[in-house]
């Protein structure tokens, strides 16, 4: 059943270098409680993408077109009184910098009590500090560290604690933007765990927005991969890691380190991501596309649906 769906959604940056297009007619349906690891280079657009189903955007950023539904309503267009009920509740999200869940100036408790006092007026301090506890003892953190301020914590209870706020209200769906960037292997395996443990005591729907293609391989159901603010293919983990379609996943899953075959060079993408504010003609990646054709400096190729649920932009898989 589909939970969330995304349809032909735009957005854009307005700078005085010009217009960042930062994500162009995104098309995502999100399946009840699967995983779905949304991948792709630094200024991919993911983060965007994150934010934008929330409308979360920072200014200079809006959406110039599309939905994204939700439970029949389409949250671009919501008033901000629904959204503010959506948000935390039903769909949540841990971002990619903790400092914009934690203010250093207050401790762990605050920002649990300031966050119930948000959403649940009726809850008295007490029991909110309970709750608290709970959930802090439930992410593997000793309730006594309610006490501290973020900067007395490591960055696996930082971000720990940002997933403990993202959950607090059993929301439906959680998007989280690279939980585990900023942590040792150790670390991102310990929350890896957590948000699969997570997901199945909740039945949460996961977005786990990475860089990472280890960290989509071991936690996501399907992939959907993200180059210069569009899709260029999306399907089921396995399939994508054992025969990726598109130029750009391949050139993705050559530039991880395989530890079973250490002999095998890892191979970096060759050439920088485009200029979003003046994006190459045609297809976005024909600058760096070793298979690239005249066709493909023409016109972008349109994401289509292939076989075994797979979805992917490139002439080479449409002709
Ligand atoms: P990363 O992996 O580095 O987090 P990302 O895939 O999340 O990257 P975004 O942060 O969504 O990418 O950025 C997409 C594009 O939008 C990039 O070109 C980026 O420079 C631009 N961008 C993001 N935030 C802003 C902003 N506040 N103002 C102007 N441009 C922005
Ligand atoms: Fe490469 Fe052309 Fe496919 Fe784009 S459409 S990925 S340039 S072959
Ligand atoms: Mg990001």
């Amino acid at each position: 059943m589909s939970i969330l769906n995304v349809d032909e959604l735009s957005v854009q940056y307005s700078t005085s270098r010009g217009t960042v297009k930062a994500v162009s007619s995104v098309d995502l349906g999100l399946q009840q409680g699967e995983t779905i690891g949304l991948v792709g280079e630094s200024g991919s657009g993911k983060s965007t993408l994150g934010l934008s189903i929330l409308r979360l955007l920072p200014p200079p950023g809006h959406i110039t077109s599309g939905r994204a539904i939700y439970n029949n309503i389409d949250l671009v267009t919501a008033d901000e009184a629904v959204l503010q009920r959506i948000r935390g509740r039903e769909i949540s999200m841990v971002f990619q910098d903790p400092s914009a869940t934690l203010n250093p100036l207050m401790r762990i408790r605050d920002h649990f009590l300031e966050f119930y006092g948000a959403h649940e007026p009726d809850l008295s301090r007490s029991d909110a500090t309970s709750k608290a506890k709970g959930l802090l003892v439930q992410l593997g953190i000793p309730s006594e560290r309610l006490e501290d301020y973020p900067h007395q914590l490591s960055g696996g209870m930082k971000q720990r604690v940002c997933i403990g706020l993202a959950i607090a209200l059993t929301p439906r769906i959680l998007i989280a933007d690279e939980p585990t960037t900023a942590l040792d292997v150790l670390v991102e395996a310990q929350i890896l765990d957590l948000l699969r443990g997570l997901k199945r005591d909740l039945n949460l729907t996961l977005i786990l927005i990475t860089h990472n293609m280890g960290v989509v391989a071991e936690t996501a159901d399907r992939i959907a991969v993200m180059y210069a603010g569009k899709l260029v293919e999306v399907g089921g983990t396995r399939s994508i890691f054992q025969k990726p379609l598109h130029p750009y996943t391949e050139a993705l899953l050559q530039s991880v380190p395989n530890l079973k075959k250490r002999k095998q060079p890892v191979k970096s993408i060759p050439g920088n991501p485009p200029d979003l504010v003046d994006p190459p003609s045609g297809c976005l990646f024909h600058p760096r596309c070793p298979y690239a054709f005249e066709k493909c400096v023409v016109k972008h190729p349109p994401l289509l649906s292939l076989d075994d649920n797979r979805q992917v932009a490139c002439y080479l898989r449409c002709e």
